[in-house]
């Protein structure tokens, strides 16, 4: 239980001299809930589902974060996930603290009707527990605006209309616009803020992308439109590469016509799998978790890392790259330009007043910009790594609204 995310805090923990009463007390969660779903499938069949809902912590404000549809799902991964939203929240200076939660179903077995009622039992089920001041939902693997829109609809017929129940809503039903490149165009600004502590220029640096969905897809784009040279790219068929940079615009367009990577005529493929050791300047995990192991890490060729994805590394992994001198910005500061999206979106929900695109990029580039400067500052003056100065940064937050708030 745990795991890597369990690792990273108790390293921070260590270095902040905290003792192993109140590690335990901010490494728990504090709320566990787990409900059976039942509900009649198209064929006339029974189906049963468990449901989750791990809430970490909350001594920062409600909690936030995804829910996932997924085989796989069991509760110590929800746990896992609730903690690293706890810290990415706390890292990003929003008033939200940590959750985690979705169905053990294959939304890719299930009909579009079947998901719907699944939805709106699992609402039904959870629905004392969440709610705009209390536990904030929204969209994770095989989750989308659509299942946010029933969340949305089903949470309001027992407690009233309430747009701001759930993030990542359609935009026509209060959804807010950036929230779908947000985290994207939140990790190109963790970029331009890493060139620019180390004097380089973000246009004079190559980039390999694993991964051409929602993160990097956008990433990819964003990094073209600021002059970056994106030489190599995966998803889960194909990589492409070109030393003299892909051309983004019209591969983005290939892919649309196409829905693949493959036979696209401005580059050369390679093995999806060797993709994360080309060698580049920049390498942005945008795909899957523990993609750097003990096995591989050695073999990376990037002077730098940024995890779109979460948990890519592992901590053996992570050693490596500390040793090698890889600098290496982790997921809960690289990826949280979704979750601050987010945020925005529920704040334009209660105040019910809609932003223009041109507000949410400018301030999410302030939020990505500050949380960047203070984990660096810190790393750097105290000569630790940035995942380690990110956890501090976090965890001293959080444990500063846990004893003001009065345990
Ligand atoms: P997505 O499902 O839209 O895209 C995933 C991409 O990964 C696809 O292109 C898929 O083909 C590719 N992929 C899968 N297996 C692969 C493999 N073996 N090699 C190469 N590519 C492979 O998901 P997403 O929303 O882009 O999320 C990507 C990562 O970013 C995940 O780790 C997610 O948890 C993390 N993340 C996403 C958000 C967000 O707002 N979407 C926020 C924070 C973190």
């Amino acid at each position: 239980m745990f795991s890597d995310a369990s690792y990273y805090f108790r390293r921070a923990a260590q270095v902040m001299g905290i003792g192993e009463r109140v590690q335990r007390l901010l490494e728990k969660p504090q709320r566990i809930v787990k409900v059976e779903i039942v509900v009649e499938l198209d064929s006339g069949d029974l189906g049963t589902y468990t449901g989750y809902r791990v809430q970490h912590n909350r001594a920062r404000g409600p909690c936030k974060g995804g829910l996932r549809y997924h085989p796989t799902l069991d509760e110590d991964h929800c746990c896992e996930l609730a903690s690293l939203m706890t810290w990415k929240t706390a890292v990003a200076d929003l008033p939200f603290g940590g959750a985690k939660g979705g169905i053990d179903c294959d939304p890719t077995k299930l009909s579009l009707r079947e998901v719907e009622r699944i939805t709106r039992k699992f609402v039904s089920e959870i629905h004392e527990i969440i709610g705009p001041t209390v536990d904030i939902p929204a969209p994770d693997v095989n989750t989308n605006a659509q299942i946010m829109a029933w969340i949305m609809t089903e949470y309001s017929r027992f407690h009233g209309f309430s747009p701001a129940v759930v993030t990542g809503k359609p935009i026509e039903l209060h959804g807010a616009l950036g929230r779908e490149e947000a985290t994207g165009l939140g990790v190109t600004f963790a970029i331009r803020e890493l060139c620019a502590r180390k004097g380089l220029d973000l246009a004079a640096q190559t980039y390999a992308i694993q991964g051409f969905g929602n993160v990097g897809s956008h990433l990819a784009r964003h990094l073209h439109e600021r002059g970056g040279k994106v030489i190599a790219i995966s998803d889960v068929g194909a990589a492409l590469h070109n030393r003299d940079g892909l051309d983004i615009p019209a591969l983005l367009e290939h892919f649309a016509r196409t829905r693949s990577l493959a036979g696209f005529p401005g580059a050369e493929p390679m093995s999806r799998d060797e993709l994360i050791f080309t060698e580049c300047d920049v390498l942005v995990p945008a795909a899957l978790g523990e993609v750097f192991t003990k096995e591989n890490a050695h073999l990376v060729r990037a002077k730098m890392i940024v995890e779109a994805a979460n948990a890519p590394t592992t901590p053996e992994a992570d050693e490596v790259f500390d040793r090698r001198g890889v600098v290496v910005v982790p997921d809960i500061l690289a990826n949280a330009g979704g979750v601050i999206v987010s945020y925005f979106e529920w704040t334009q929900n209660i105040q019910q007043f809609r932003w223009e695109l041109e507000d949410t990029h400018k301030r999410l580039e302030r939020y990505m910009g500050k949380a960047f400067r203070t984990v660096w500052d810190l790393a750097t003056s105290r000569g630790i790594s940035m995942r380690t100065a990110a956890y501090v940064v976090a965890i001293g937050r959080v444990g500063k609204a846990t004893v003001l708030s009065g345990v």
